[in-house]
């Protein structure tokens, strides 16, 4: 079982700046107090009660520390060191300082397919590496995708966020319906067994993003988005995908497939010719093929938007919640907007 050390985190890490926050988590620069190297540290709030809804249970905490531990993979964030107080666990991450892949890629002018394709073999191999272990990730989405250095020649991909994730037990049945609902596959919004091949059809939505700057189930309201899943509607619309090679449309096809035992593996996916071309016209047609930039940096610049309105949308409650609190016998407005 993991080690979560009793110690105080801060006899050992200087606390530095807030790097991005979560639902569950703060993560911010910490810096060892003995080396002065620089680390993430999640600081995750552990549940008081089992009434509460407040923080998360300490089992779900054991379970991504777990899965941490047996992951060493140079696409996946690597987990040093976990420390728990009272009130929180905290785990000292590496620090992935280079921003979102996303965010990389809106910064271009333009891109060609084989220079997108890098990237997903990344995330293909720290996936398949995650999947040979018998452990799905379950949260795969842009924001979860971030890179170590982008002033690198080739910068290295880091899937991060275990938060979701689970190691699948010889004949265990697992259902969950967590997740990102533009990301979700349908066995997931079905409340039905999951499997690994539930990151593969995240793939499939991430990559029709990444090409066309469409995402392929997106309704007006997440009620819309679930219908769209579960009735399969999507299209490769002309005026998105002009630029995209058939090979790229055939290779998301084979993700985005309703019955999970039919997707491709993350495996099989590296051996795809849109990511293994064998022919020499398969390489041609890569080189002639561009994502679509000025969708993709609309796209990109409305997922930021969003993700600073709904931070936004969190401090406000969290002021009206404090006025509401004061002469109140509750101590802990933030426990109480997390909660509502
Ligand atoms: P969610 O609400 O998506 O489940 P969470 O609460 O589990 O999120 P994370 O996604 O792990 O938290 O982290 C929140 C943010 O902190 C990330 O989006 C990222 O910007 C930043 N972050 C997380 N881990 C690291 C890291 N190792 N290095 C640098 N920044 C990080």
């Amino acid at each position: 079982m993991a080690v979560f050390k009793p110690e105080n985190v801060e006899d050992f890490y200087e606390i530095g700046e807030v790097l991005g926050s979560g639902h569950f988590a703060q993560v911010r620069q910490v810096r060892e107090r003995a080396t002065g190297t620089c680390w993430a540290g999640k600081f995750l709030k552990i549940r008081k009660n089992t009434c509460s809804r407040l923080g998360l249970d300490r089992s779900s905490l054991e379970q991504e520390v777990e899965i941490l531990q047996a992951v060493q993979h140079p696409n996946i964030v690597t987990l040093k060191d976990v420390f728990e107080s009272r009130a929180e666990v905290v785990l000292i991450l590496e620090l992935v300082s280079g921003g979102e892949l996303f965010d990389f890629i809106a910064e271009k002018e333009n891109l060609l397919e084989s220079e997108a394709i890098e990237f997903m073999k990344q995330i293909l191999e720290g996936l398949g590496f995650l999947h040979s272990k018998n452990i799905a990730h379950f949260d795969l989405k842009p924001e979860n995708i971030m890179l170590s250095d982008k002033a690198a020649p080739h910068p290295n991909i880091k899937l991060i966020d275990f938060g979701l994730a689970h190691r699948f037990h010889q004949g265990e049945e697992y259902r969950s319906t967590s997740g990102t609902p533009q990301y979700i596959a349908p066995e997931v919004m079905n409340s039905e067994p999951l499997s690994t091949a539930g990151d593969m059809w995240s793939i499939g939505v991430i990559t029709y993003i990444l090409l066309s700057g469409l995402s392929p189930f997106q309704g007006e309201t997440d009620a819309e988005t679930l219908r769209n899943i579960s009735v399969m509607n999507y299209e490769f619309a002309a005026q998105y995908f002009s630029m995209t090679s058939s090979m790229a449309k055939d290779f998301i096809q084979k993700l985005l497939v309703k019955n999970l035992n039919d997707r491709m593996t993350a495996e099989e996916c590296l051996l795809h010719p849109w990511i293994k071309p064998i022919t020499r016209k398969q390489v041609a047609k890569r080189n002639r093929s561009s994502i679509n930039m000025k969708n993709f940096k609309k796209f990109n610049a409305r997922r930021k938007w969003k993700m600073s309105y709904n931070m936004v949308w969190m401090c406000n409650r969290l002021v009206r919640l404090k006025l509401l609190c004061k002469g109140s016998s509750d101590p802990d407005p933030l426990q109480t907007l997390i909660e509502a």
